[in-house]
C-alpha cells in the first residue's frame, strides 16, 4: 500500500537513507547488541563544562531486557540520547549490533535512528490524525512503500500484544495502556536491533503497567528482542534479566536477576535506597 503524502512529508524529516552503514546479520561483537565503552558527555554552562556521564561501561546482549535506574539528573537520558544518536558524545565508544557509532556523520546516524532502533517514550508520540494500524507501520511509512509483509507484521504484533480489535481506532479513541503497547508494535515494525525506551510506564496505572511489560517479555521471548529501558519503577525494573543503577553519571552497581521477580524487586529497592544514602 502507498501512504502518498504522510510518506512525502515524513521523508522531508529524513536524511540519506541510500547509505548502507549496516549490513544485516553481520554482528561482530560476540552477542553484543549494545557495547558502551568508557562514554563521557558534558554540557557547557557558560563557562562552565559540567560533566554528567563521567565514564561509563556497560554492554546488552541479544535478546537481554535490560533497566536502568537511578535518580533524577543521573544522567539516565543523556544516555539514552546517546545511545540513540540524538546527541553527540564527548568520548567513548557505542557500538550497535558491532557497529561503531562515533565518528559517523549525521547522514548514517539518522539512519541507524530510523532504521536500526526502536523508539517507546514516556507520551507515546502516537500521531493523532492516524490510525493504530497506521501508527504502527509509521517506520515503514516514513520509507516510502508499504509491502503487505509489513501490513502482516503490524497485525500480527497487535494480535501479540490484544491490541488487534482496535487497529481502527484513532489514538483519542483508546486508552493509555493500549497506546502504550501500540508504541511498542511500532518500536517492532522495522526488526531494529534494540529497542530503546524511557519510562514507558511512566504514565500509567499498574495494571496498564504491567500490560505494557508484559510485551517487552513477549518481544524477548518471541522475537528475541533487545530492550534497554530507563525507568523509576522498581516493579517495571523487577521484570527485567538485569538493572543498572546510575547515581552522578557513573554506574553504581548492575544487579542480574536470579530468583523470582518479587525477590528482585526487593532485592532493587534496598539497592536504591543504599544508593541514595
Ligand atoms: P535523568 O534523566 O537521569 O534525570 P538527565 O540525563 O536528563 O538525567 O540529566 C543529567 C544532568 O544533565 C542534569 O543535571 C541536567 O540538568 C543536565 N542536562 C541535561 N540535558 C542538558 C542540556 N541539554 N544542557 C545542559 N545540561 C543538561
Ligand atoms: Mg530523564
Amino acid at each position: 500500500m502507498w501512504y502518498g503524502q504522510f510518506a512525502v512529508k515524513t521523508r522531508q524529516m529524513m536524511v540519506g537513507r541510500e547509505k548502507a552503514v549496516f549490513h544485516s546479520g553481520s554482528i561482530k561483537e560476540e552477542t553484543d547488541m549494545l557495547y558502551v565503552k568508557e562514554l563521557f558527555k558534558s554540557y557547557e554552562a557558560g563557562k562552565n563544562k559540567y560533566e554528567v556521564l563521567k565514564g561509563i561501561d556497560f554492554h546488552v546482549a541479544q535478546g537481554e531486557f535490560v533497566a536502568v535506574m537511578g535518580p533524577s539528573g543521573s544522567g539516565k537520558t543523556t544516555l539514552l540520547n546517546c545511545i540513540s544518536c540524538y546527541i553527540p558524545f564527548d568520548k567513548g565508544n557505542i557500538k550497535l549490533g558491532g557497529v561503531e557509532l562515533a565518528g559517523m556523520n549525521e547522514e548514517e546516524l539518522a539512519r541507524v535512528r530510523n532504521t536500526k532502533i526502536g523508539f517507546v517514550f514516556q507520551d507515546f508520540m502516537l500521531l493523532d490524525g492516524l490510525t493504530i494500524r497506521e501508527n504502527i507501520l509509521v517506520p515503514r511509512i516514513v520509507q516510502g512503500e508499504v509491502p503487505g509483509e509489513a501490513e502482516k507484521l503490524a497485525d500480527q504484533l497487535a494480535a501479540m500484544f490484544g491490541i488487534g480489535h482496535i487497529l481502527n481506532k484513532y489514538p483519542a479513541e483508546i486508552s493509555g495502556g493500549e497506546k502504550q503497547r501500540a508504541a511498542v508494535a511500532r518500536s517492532l515494525i522495522n526488526n531494529p536491533l534494540i529497542i530503546l525506551a524511557d519510562e514507558p510506564t511512566g504514565n500509567l496505572d499498574s495494571k496498564s503497567s504491567r500490560a505494557v511489560i508484559e510485551t517487552f517479555i513477549n518481544a524477548k521471548q518471541k522475537m528475541n528482542a533487545t530492550i534497554f529501558m530507563v525507568t523509576h519503577d522498581s516493579f517495571a525494573a523487577s521484570f527485567c534479566d538485569r538493572v543498572i543503577l546510575l547515581k552522578d553519571g557513573t554506574i553504581y552497581r548492575q544487579m542480574e536477576k536470579w530468583e523470582d521477580r518479587s525477590v528482585f524487586q526487593d532485592q532493587l529497592l534496598d539497592a536504591i535506597k543504599q544508593m541514595s544514602e
